[in-house]
């Protein structure tokens, strides 16, 4: 083994060791911690499953100063309009399952609804050129008044998330 070797060998040695001590000091430090005697959950997120907006939406919910870590999540392609279309029925009675569950599982009091614009599901459901928030306004309402009918008692919050990542309370 040469000196070049045994020095790249070194290198590989204290950047690995680097990495190791900066995932563990710091990533995971970084990470809320999981409470494990927490129970339930005021508020049920229902979102969308395009990715390009998880992150908007998982900010918004941890640095809400309502919501905080106090809700349970389901998404469903198109959000508000996934449970409403009719192509995919079992959506709709997945959705009503888990709301169901978390009535009695977590005790939940409210459905919070979020749309996003640019929504594939919306373009592609309603054979929208370019999507419109409008429309999105519209189903939210709409989900909200099919959730008012099945579940009385819940209460109902809707928003739309711009393509700037903005989030915008319009229900
Ligand atoms: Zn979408």
């Amino acid at each position: 083994m040469n000196s070049t070797m045994i020095g790249s060998a070194i290198i590989l040695v204290l950047v690995t060791v680097a990495i190791t001590y900066t995932m563990a000091h710091n990533s995971y430090n970084t990470m809320p911690s999981i409470a494990p005697t927490k129970k339930g959950a005021s508020v049920l997120v229902l979102g969308c499953t395009d990715p390009r907006y998880a992150n908007a939406l998982s900010w918004h919910l941890t640095h809400s100063d309502e919501l905080h870590a106090d809700y349970e999540l389901f998404t469903l392609g198109g959000a508000s309009l996934g449970v409403l279309q009719e192509e995919y029925p079992h959506w709709s009675i997945a959705f009503g399952v888990h709301v169901d569950l978390a009535i009695q599982q977590h005790d939940i009091q409210e459905v919070w609804v979020f749309d996003h614009m640019d929504c594939a599901m919306y373009r592609t459901t309603l054979g929208l050129e370019v999507d419109d928030e409008a429309i999105h306004v519209e189903k939210i309402e709409e989900l909200k008044a099919y959730i008012k009918e099945r579940y009385p008692a819940l209460g109902f919050r809707g928003h739309i998330i711009g393509t700037d990542s903005s989030i915008t309370r319009v229900l």
